[in-house]
């Protein structure tokens, strides 16, 4: 769970990208870090925490050059570090480069042993360093041939930003399983993980990143590579139930409409008769306007959630009921009083946030409390960079629905099938098409959708998460030879 934010030839570059990575926060909140480049060398700064207090103003002018590239952080391989923090600089021996990496390489542990054995000393225990290594060594002599040429020997899911002496590479993996997309301010390139941070700096969206595409901006403008195999498509769906901010619009579909259709798809399957329907806020409120659309139901904010909840905060003494959830949702005891409610969240993931709703409703004066999830039960751990807990966390991968709906203390419970979530988001990308194809009269498929390949299974998305079926095999290694020195 990452976000990528670049760059190229702009006289604020450190300060844009600062805040294409305030856009981007939700995509992590655990470390932050710039790299400029002002043409003779490079600078970093990266810190544990949120972009604002990583990089306070004095530590942002320290950050020159017309050239930058940005990230934030949650970590899925590698824990949670300063060490692990991106981008990751160094230099070598033709030179610098900086590399920014959303997503989960799948056979990072197999090549960094390789490399081990030829010496390579890593620093982190992050995989993104797997690629620095392997750009190093390779015997290419431009720097965009190095980096297809690690790339090409890595495999699962990358969606990068690489910060070298003369230019800017972003490249996304062939199944394009985490977005990227291209913008522009004026004639400044600007990349990022999603388009709706382009809004905050006025950059206009100009497409996405293809999957297996490698773009260079350099002094000569944008040019692009296509040098990897190419793959079935297969970007996460899990970006469109939850991840993604609901205000961006990734490979053409927009994520608050894809959401609410999701909503629409969980009434038409699981509705029932209620006096209300109400969100679990903030991820479960577009679905929750699409069920209350399509079965009628009156939404209501039935929970309020403050959004003050810092990474710290100081415990009361004395044990108070339901603090933690409560700190963070409380619910509208008017709007809920001697109600039939059904909630909507898009997920359960160890079912202790929904179980404390449930009973949070229910002191609130909820005659009956139906929980409705706009996604299939999560059974599966994701490889691909979605932070998810092991299978045996995962309550839906050891319980039936039934079973789930007996410890969450619900009235019924209920989950949108995976055809239908399928059908749900490609149904919104089916109705953007038609839309611009009524705007451009005929059968104007417009330049920023991508060309999806289906693959066997007829779905341009990877949806492990809920079917177990992974596009792509993930391959642990249980060795590591090198010692852990440098643990912060
Ligand atoms: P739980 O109480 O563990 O079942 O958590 C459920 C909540 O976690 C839901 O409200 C989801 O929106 C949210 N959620 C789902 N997936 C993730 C994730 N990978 N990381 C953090 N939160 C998540």
């Amino acid at each position: 769970m990452c976000g990528v934010f670049g760059i190229y030839g702009h006289s604020e570059a450190a300060n844009l990208t600062y805040l294409g990575l305030h856009a981007l926060q939700h995509r992590g909140q655990e470390s932050a870090g710039i790299v400029t480049n002002d043409g003779e060398r490079m600078t970093l700064h990266r810190g544990m925490g949120h972009v604002i207090d990583v990089f306070p103003s004095d530590t942002l002018a320290k950050l020159n050059g017309e050239h930058a590239i940005g990230h934030v952080r949650y970590s899925t391989a590698g824990g949670s570090f300063l060490k692990n923090a991106q981008p990751l600089a160094v230099d070598y021996a033709r030179g610098s480069i900086a590399i920014a990496h959303n997503g989960n390489l799948t056979n990072a542990a197999a090549i960094r042993e390789k490399l081990e054995d030829r010496g390579a000393i890593f620093q982190s225990v992050s995989d993104t360093e797997v690629i620095v290594h392997l750009v190093a060594f390779s015997r290419q002599r431009e720097v965009e041939d190095r980096v297809a040429d690690a790339l090409s020997q890595v495999e699962g899911a990358y969606s990068l930003l690489c910060l070298t002496d003369h230019s800017m590479i972003a490249v996304r993996d062939p199944y394009g399983i985490r977005p990227l997309a291209i913008g522009r301010l004026g004639d400044v390139p600007v990349v990022a993980s999603e388009p709706t941070s382009f809004d905050l700096i006025d950059a206009e969206f100009v497409r996405e990143v293809e999957p297996g595409e490698m773009v260079i901006f350099d002094e000569d403008g944008m040019r692009s590579m296509r040098p990897f195999k190419t793959a079935p498509r297969k970007a996460c769906i899990f970006e469109y139930v939850y991840f993604a901010r609901p205000d961006s619009n990734l490979d053409g579909v927009s994520v608050y409409e894809a959401r609410k259709n999701l909503g629409r798809a969980l009434s038409k399957e699981h509705g029932i008769d209620a006096d209300v329907v109400i969100p679990v806020p903030d991820s479960g409120v577009p679905a929750t306007i699409g069920y209350s659309e399509e079965s009628k139901t009156p939404f209501e904010m039935g929970l309020v959630r403050s959004h003050y909840v810092g990474r710290t905060f100081i415990e009361p003494q004395q044990s108070i009921r339901h603090f933690g959830v409560r700190l963070k949702l409380n619910p509208v005891s008017d709007t809920l009083k001697g109600k039939r409610v059904v909630v909507v969240d898009d997920s359960i993931v160890r079912g202790t946030t929904s179980r404390k709703i449930v009973k949070m409703l229910r002191d609130a004066g909820a005659k009956e409390v139906h929980f409705r999830i706009s996604s299939p039960p999560t059974q599966w751990p994701c490889y691909y960079g979605i932070d998810t807990p092991t299978r045996k966390e995962l309550i839906a991968s050891s319980h039936s629905v039934e079973e789930i709906n007996q410890y969450i203390t619900s009235d019924t419970l209920e989950y949108l099938s995976l055809e239908g979530m399928l059908e749900a988001v490609t149904s919104t990308r089916r109705s953007r098409q038609n839309d611009s194809n009524d705007k451009n009269g005929s059968n104007g498929a417009k330049k920023s959708l991508t060309v999806v390949n289906p693959d066997a299974d007829g779905s341009p998305f990877c949806h492990a998460c809920w079917s177990g079926e992974y596009p792509i095999e993930f391959r642990p290694h249980p060795r590591t030879r090198q010692m852990r020195l440098l643990d912060t």
